[in-house]
């Protein structure tokens, strides 16, 4: 076994952790120290396909389809831009439709608009976003490589919870961003995202950490699916920074799924 390898695989650990916030160091299970070093233990496993080697980057993004830019461009522009579908858009500043990239393997979904993103149009921009991008960053990928959004367009006063009825009428634009994208997983941060796509009253604290499946139709059982990977919402994590290590172990599930390896820094001589 390179003892080297396997030290600086556990010095990646270490930054992403900190990246993070955690202060104590978990390993679970999905995380084995060989799947760190990328270093097989006997006897070697024939690599499932499109799962990279530890320190090769697989493509974030797909090959690129213009189409779904376009798509995604028109819906936002002639049908979520100018919504009055519900009663968010008398108190919103203006509607927040998502970002990142068309092509995305990976999108996230959360609940909805915040202050700072009603104020920008961008979604995750605020607090809870940066930590969303220390998230990202340390699944070895950028916001622009994945795909950003919410479940309402609109922000709800005071960021309350979103009623049922502004699910219903937004909803809509969430499921065409998600058949338009066709993305290899999802992962829902919090509770409403989660029980919007998996159309479930399980509490996130139950949903979380395991892949379900979320039915581009919208009707259960029927037609694809895409996977979905709940997870807490980063606000939550601002407020509760002992369930942090929970967020990573859900993370490296993730990451595992999409074959994503650790970043491998150039070893120090
Ligand atoms: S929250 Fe959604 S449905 Fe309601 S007004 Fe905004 S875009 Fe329209």
């Amino acid at each position: 076994m390179n003892i080297e390898a396997v030290g600086n695989a556990l010095a990646q650990q270490l930054e992403t952790d900190r990246l993070l916030g955690l202060r104590c160091v978990p390993l679970p299970a999905p995380m084995s120290l060989h799947a760190l070093s990328g270093v097989p233990t006997s006897p070697p496993q024939p690599a499932p396909s499109g799962v990279p080697a530890a320190g090769s980057r697989p493509p974030p993004v797909r090959n690129a389809d213009p189409e779904k830019e376009t798509h995604l461009k028109v819906l936002n522009d002639t049908q979520v831009r100018g919504c009055t579908k519900c009663g968010l858009h008398q108190t919103r500043t203006q509607t927040v439709f998502g970002q990142g990239s068309a092509n995305a393997r990976l999108v996230f979904v959360g609940e909805a608009p915040g202050a700072d993103e009603d104020r920008q149009g961008l979604a995750f921009v605020g607090k809870a976003g940066q930590l969303l991008t220390k998230m990202i960053d340390a699944m070895n990928l950028t916001r622009e490589e994945v795909y950003i959004c919410n479940v309402l367009k609109c922000r709800p006063p005071d960021n309350r919870e979103p009623l049922a009825e502004e699910i219903l009428a937004c909803g809509p634009y969430l499921h065409e961003q998600l058949a338009t994208i066709q993305p290899e997983l999802i992962i829902a941060l919090g509770a409403p995202a989660a029980k919007t796509l998996l159309q479930t009253t399980t509490s996130i604290g139950k949903l979380r950490g395991r892949f379900h499946e979320y039915f581009v139709s919208g009707i259960l059982g029927q037609g694809p699916s895409i996977p979905v990977l709940p997870t807490y919402h980063p606000a939550y994590l601002l407020r509760n920074p002992g369930e942090k290590g929970k967020a990573w172990e859900d993370l490296q599930k993730a990451m595992a799924r999409l074959g994503l390896s650790p970043r491998v820094r150039p070893s120090r001589r």
